[in-house]
């Protein structure tokens, strides 16, 4: 073994406590540091030829490379849906680091058991029935793509081919139809081969809503005059958080052959809270559901479920059978129903955060979030030069500047914002005009947070 290997071996738990003590000191001091970090990065070495063992990474790592890493852990950090981690999950990351499970298999270890328990646990916090099976991947557009992948091959099943053997040309053109998509949609879509163009915009309801209107969608099925299509339902649009009629969709089945994929990334966490469980009425009967879980649910990155009713469709696309990995038979491994051969125990850290607050401590960090998201956008609302896009529906507040409020003056805003230190905003376009979005997902965010938010954006106006 090399010298500085075994040397490292011999001092594995100080090593372990060195590293405690940076993570303890970077995390107490979170809420401090400048949410983000503007500078640039240092230049790139050389590759290390000797090497410094683990404790001289450390401090390299500490001097050089610390200091230029965002808050995007903290309470203020508002671009994106980010989400943070909450303490029990990071220590759930860490020792899902410490096990390096391959939780492709089930033999010889029961990892791959306490993925499914998780993935049964999530299923229940969702509102989704025993139908939906699941499994962990790296995030929503993982997840999306997955569930994409499933309903593909359900069109295929509609139409009598295979796609998994003959291939995405057998399907001829592929109708997919949604009102307000994420972008990863039309990536999901590309990757798919269906094409990115094949997705058909559905209008949207009036009065600056989101949520597509079902009547447009009946018409668009109706106009397909029986032809299998995809409609990816949207439970939670990133810029207004505004969620289709579910239940409404699902309706539209008895008169038109459809697959449903609900793209609830963020949006499907209203499940967890009785005052805005109403918003995903209708979850259960999507084919297919992607929920992120390093958003809402806290966990650090990177983390998806993905949900289907059809998981003999899913074998189909992903199967990775050979001689020495064996067919799939009863309860199928995780290698044969996501893109991934070799896969990460990314369920532990979910376990941990669940086994930890439970369903009560995940719903406080959501309606925490949502209440906090109103006032912000009730105060923002208040001051001169400012006003809001959309109203704050859940946990994002969609805002701009009053008069003309240009490409460059929303994006100075930002830069303000972000140079303060004190806050993160990312810029967008809602309805043609360029504004910021303020998105509420972090579980230490407080009402302090919330005056410092308002003080940053008050100045940079
Ligand atoms: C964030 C988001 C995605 C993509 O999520 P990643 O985890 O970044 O891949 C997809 N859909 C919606 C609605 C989202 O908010």
């Amino acid at each position: 073994m090399h010298r500085t290997l075994a040397d490292d071996l011999s001092r594995l738990p100080e090593l372990l406590q060195s590293a405690r003590d940076l993570a303890a000191r970077e995390l107490a001091g979170v809420s401090g540091r400048p949410v983000v970090q503007l500078d640039k990065a240092p230049d790139r070495e050389a590759l290390p030829t000797g090497g410094a063992g683990a404790e001289g990474a450390l401090a390299r790592f500490a001097e050089r490379w610390a200091p230029g890493f965002s808050g995007s852990a903290g309470p203020r950090y508002l671009g994106f849906v980010t989400g943070g981690a909450t303490p029990a999950s990071v220590a759930g990351d860490w020792l899902t680091s410490a096990y390096d499970q391959n939780v492709s298999g089930a033999v010889g270890s029961w990892a791959t058991a306490l993925e499914r328990e998780t993935v049964g646990w999530l299923r229940e916090l969702f509102g989704l029935g025993e139908a939906h099976s699941g499994a962990f991947v790296t995030g929503a557009t993982a997840s999306n793509t997955v569930g994409l992948a499933v309903a593909r091959e359900w069109l295929g099943e509609r139409l009598g081919v295979s796609v998994s053997r003959d291939g995405v040309g057998a399907l001829g053109p592929v109708h997919v139809l949604s009102g307000s998509p994420h972008s990863s949609i039309g990536k999901a879509l590309s990757v798919l081969g269906i094409g990115r163009d094949r997705l058909r915009p559905v209008p949207v309801l009036s009065g600056n809503r989101e949520a597509v209107d079902v009547g447009a969608l009946d018409a668009a099925l109706s106009a397909l005059e029986g032809r299998p299509a995809i409609v990816v339902a949207n439970a939670g649009t990133v810029n207004t958080v505004d969620f289709d009629d579910l239940r409404a969709i699902a309706a539209l089945k008895e008169r038109h052959d459809f697959w449903l994929h609900v793209d609830a990334a963020f949006g499907g966490f209203a499940a967890l809270s009785p005052s805005y469980a109403a918003l995903v009425d209708g979850l259960d009967a999507a084919d297919s559901v992607c929920v992120d879980l390093h958003k809402w649910l806290n966990v650090p990155y990177d983390a998806a479920v993905q949900f289907t009713r059809r998981r003999d469709l899913q074998v189909a696309v992903f199967h990775n059978a050979s001689p020495y990995l064996g067919l799939p038979v009863g309860e199928p491994d995780f290698v044969h129903l996501t893109p991934e051969n070799s896969r990460r125990l990314r369920a532990l850290p979910a376990w941990f955060s669940l086994m930890a607050y439970g369903r009560d401590g995940h719903r406080e960090i959501v309606e925490r979030n949502v209440s906090l998201a109103r006032e912000l956008g009730e105060r923002l609302a208040g001051l001169d030069g400012l006003c809001l896009l959309a109203p704050v529906r859940l946990n994002v507040v969609c805002f701009t500047l009053a008069g003309d409020p240009t490409p460059e003056r929303v994006d100075a805003l930002a830069q303000a914002v972000a140079a303060s230190g004190e806050a993160f905003v990312t810029p967008t376009v809602y309805g043609g005009t360029p504004g910021l979005r303020a998105a509420f997902s972090n579980w230490r965010t407080s009402a302090d947070d919330v005056e410092r938010i308002i003080g940053a954006v008050a100045r940079a106006r």
